[in-house]
């Protein structure tokens, strides 16, 4: 699924950004869920699942593109998500219109619902295909692999290297992708995921772990060395995790948005572009092209909208 890339800008240290529009994804408002998801359901069309069962919060991407394709395809979608004190949020309120199966439980119950849930449909006759929260796991991260190949046929096309690819990482599937795909080509650059709330050392381990369990199935595993070099995984930008609203990235939304007319959400994306802008300052980067990767979220920029 081929998505825009193209110059945005060139900022005052010389570095030339560029831009690859996963948000523009054609399907249930796009971003690396919708990315990802085309993969699951590719295999639930092949092999004759017959309903969905995956988690994730009410403000989940995710579960939202899960839900909307289950419904395109008159699946039932089961999502089992932790019980929050949060006001219904655009993502929640397409869940419930896609007739998704909501089940609400303690955060620490969550894993023992979704086995209740499998067993139960099975018990019943039912073929559940299991998706992890943000669509993690191998089949996640091989959507990453080929977006990176997509973003090598542009520099191939362009004649152009990009030495650095920054973006927003949450459970480290869209970035393990990304870096297993310049490991495999041994490409000398950077792949930089600003960390949305995982703090290091542990945000970085799962992105570790995710490169070593796809490059292992792929009987291409380099050693953990190779892939720890690899892994950049920055904790610097998170501000109050989740619910950060700082006033940095609030500016950079705006002004993302009035100069350029892409929105870009305060969770993920607006949080990544203005971490990338400091980072480049902090090292002093110039001269560089450099990519950015939206990684979709247009419906939180709405809720962002919502209540500002
Ligand atoms: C889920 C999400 C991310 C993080 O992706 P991971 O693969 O979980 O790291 C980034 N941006 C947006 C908009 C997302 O919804």
């Amino acid at each position: 699924m081929e998505t825009p890339l193209y110059h945005l800008l060139d900022d005052e240290r010389d570095n030339r950004i560029f831009i690859k529009r996963d948000d523009l994804i054609p399907i249930s408002f796009g971003g690396n869920k919708a990315r990802k998801a085309l993969y699951f359901y590719r295999e639930i069309d092949r092999d004759g699942y017959d309903c969905v069962v995956t988690y994730g919060t009410s403000s989940s991407n995710h579960c939202r593109v899960i839900a909307n394709l289950a419904r395109g395809r008159g699946l039932p979608c089961y999502i089992i998500g932790p019980q929050e004190v949060s006001a219904p949020t655009a993502n929640s309120r397409m869940m419930e219109l896609f007739g998704a199966r909501i089940t609400l439980c303690p955060v620490d119950e969550v894993h023992d619902r979704i086995e209740q849930t499998l067993e139960q449909l099975r018990r019943e006759g039912k073929r559940p295909y299991f998706i992890q929260g943000g669509g993690h796991g191998n089949l996640g991260t091989q959507a990453y692999v080929d977006c990176y190949a997509e973003i090598r046929q542009f520099e191939k096309q362009n004649g152009i290297f990009f030495s650095q690819i920054f973006l927003a990482s949450g459970t480290g599937t869209t970035q393990a992708g990304l870096v297993c795909g310049a490991l495999l080509e041994a490409a000398p650059r950077r792949i930089v995921g600003i960390s949305i709330a995982r703090p290091n050392p542990r945000g970085r381990a799962v992105v570790v772990q995710s490169v070593e369990d796809y490059l292992r199935e792929q009987g291409a595993f380099p050693g953990r060395d190779a892939v720890e070099q690899r892994v950049v995984f920055l904790d610097d930008y998170i501000g109050s995790g989740y619910a950060t609203d700082a006033a940095d990235v609030g500016r950079t939304i705006r002004e993302v948005l009035e100069r350029y007319g892409i929105p870009m959400d305060p969770v993920y994306v607006g949080k990544a572009f203005s971490g990338m802008k400091q980072q480049i300052a902090r090292e002093g980067l110039t001269g560089e092209n450099i990519l950015f990767l939206h990684t979709g979220g247009t419906p939180l920029f709405f809720d962002y909208l919502n209540r500002n």
